[in-house]
């Protein structure tokens, strides 16, 4: 999720850079000016309660404030990010906007504070006023307008200033060369954040070499519990011998195993531009861990891929590996092959289908060669990350 507030004086350009961005980001507009027109076009009771304060140019109150903007944020909780126009305009609405981001267990990215002269405002609303039809783009009302800025709502810049995310652009210059400054600030902004793909399929899916090679052409850290584990064996630690015997039950290895391998990784990778997790979460407990693992990095899973092959097809291709050199001491008989598919019928299929009521999941055709079903994958994960910008 990405949330920016465009800041700046009345005329100052929020609306018309909202449009351009609006365009070329996935993100949900909120313009608290626009969203209190339409209650006066309503004439609802929120509506008749702001009229008088809006037409001389006074700030409506942060009561009104929060009941409009509230509904509009919490339905829309899929939303890729939100920009902000108009909104916060006092400090008390810069406390507002953070409870309503922590709601949403999000937080404001980065406050863009347009600087234009008093005077260039005024000239601009002025233009603006002979096609707008706004009531308040009237030379005493500007003025107004511009003295409620300075007096309430310069301040909150000094609040998000202490949080480090305030980026001055300078706002009287052509059009072309703001909307530039801006999008570089929201691309920068954008490989900050990192890209998390859950990939699910069942065992002998192709999941593992298709998720290493997904890593591979996108930049991202394969976490593949599956291989930490090995390793974990390989290494002849007591752990390891104790995921050697969980492993030829065939039974799944417990969290308090797992969870901490998973820690050590992400926190290793510093320099990851996101990760690709295979293997996990395996169970609805585990889907937890991995969100409260994300949260930790200010970060959620964006894709969820499921490769989809037939039962007859899986033990095939299973019995087949178990015949080569590639044989894992998990499918090295029939009885575990089949208690491996069952185990993730039982408890992982659950798993996608709460991710796919909460976010959705790309199923994925596992047939055909791995080029094929490679090309299926990392077209879903172009788009997704299309999205994200
Ligand atoms: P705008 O379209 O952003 O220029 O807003 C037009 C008018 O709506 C302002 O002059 C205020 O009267 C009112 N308004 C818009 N947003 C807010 C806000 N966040 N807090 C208080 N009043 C607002």
């Amino acid at each position: 999720m990405l949330n920016i507030a465009l800041f700046g004086p009345p005329g100052a350009g929020k609306g018309t850079l909202s449009e351009y961005l609006l365009q070329h980001y996935n993100l949900f507009y909120i313009s608290t000016g626009d969203l209190l027109r339409r209650e006066l076009a309503k004439n609802s009771r929120l509506g008749q309660l702001a009229r008088d304060i809006i037409a001389s140019g006074g700030l409506v109150s942060d009561e009104i404030i929060v009941q409009i903007i509230e509904n509009t944020i919490t339905e829309h909780p899929d939303a890729d990010g939100f920009l902000f126009d108009g909104f916060p305009r006092t400090y008390i609405q810069s406390y507002i906007l953070d409870g309503l981001m922590i709601k949403m267990n999000s937080a404001l990215h980065c406050l863009v504070n347009m600087e234009v002269p008093a005077e260039v405002s005024v000239q601009r609303l002025l233009l603006r006023g002979q096609t707008s039809g706004r009531s308040d783009d009237n030379e005493i009302v500007i003025r107004n307008r511009l003295r409620e800025y300075s007096d309430k709502t310069l301040p909150v810049l000094g609040y998000y200033r202490d949080r480090g995310i305030v980026r001055d652009i300078n706002g009287n210059q052509p059009i072309e060369s703001v909307r530039e400054e801006v999008v570089a600030i929201i691309e920068a902004e954008l490989s900050k954040r990192l890209f998390n793909i859950v990939l699910f399929g069942y065992p002998g899916s192709g999941r593992g070499s298709q998720g290493r090679r997904l890593a591979e052409e996108f930049g991202l850290e394969y976490v593949s519990t599956g291989d930490m584990l090995e390793q974990e064996i390989a290494s002849a630690s007591t752990l390891g011998t104790k995921i050697r015997n969980l492993y030829e039950s065939g039974g799944l290895v417990t969290d308090d195993i797992v969870v901490p391998l998973i820690e050590k990784k992400l926190a290793q990778s510093t320099t990851a531009k996101g990760f690709i997790f295979k293997g996990f979460p395996r169970t609805l407990v585990q889907s937890y861990i991995l969100d409260g693992l994300l949260r930790k990095y200010g970060s959620s899973v964006n894709l969820i891929l499921d490769i989809e092959v037939p039962v007859l097809e899986l033990v095939h291709r299973l019995d087949a590996r178990s015949k080569t050199e590639r044989c894992m001491p998990y499918d090295s008989s029939t009885a575990k092959i089949v208690k491996r598919l069952q185990e993730h019928e039982q408890k992982t299929v659950p798993v996608i289908e709460k991710y796919q009521q909460q976010h959705g999941v790309s199923k994925i055709d596992g047939r055909g060669s791995f080029d094929e079903v490679f090309a299926k994958l990392a077209e879903q994960v172009r788009t997704a990350r299309k999205r994200m910008r």
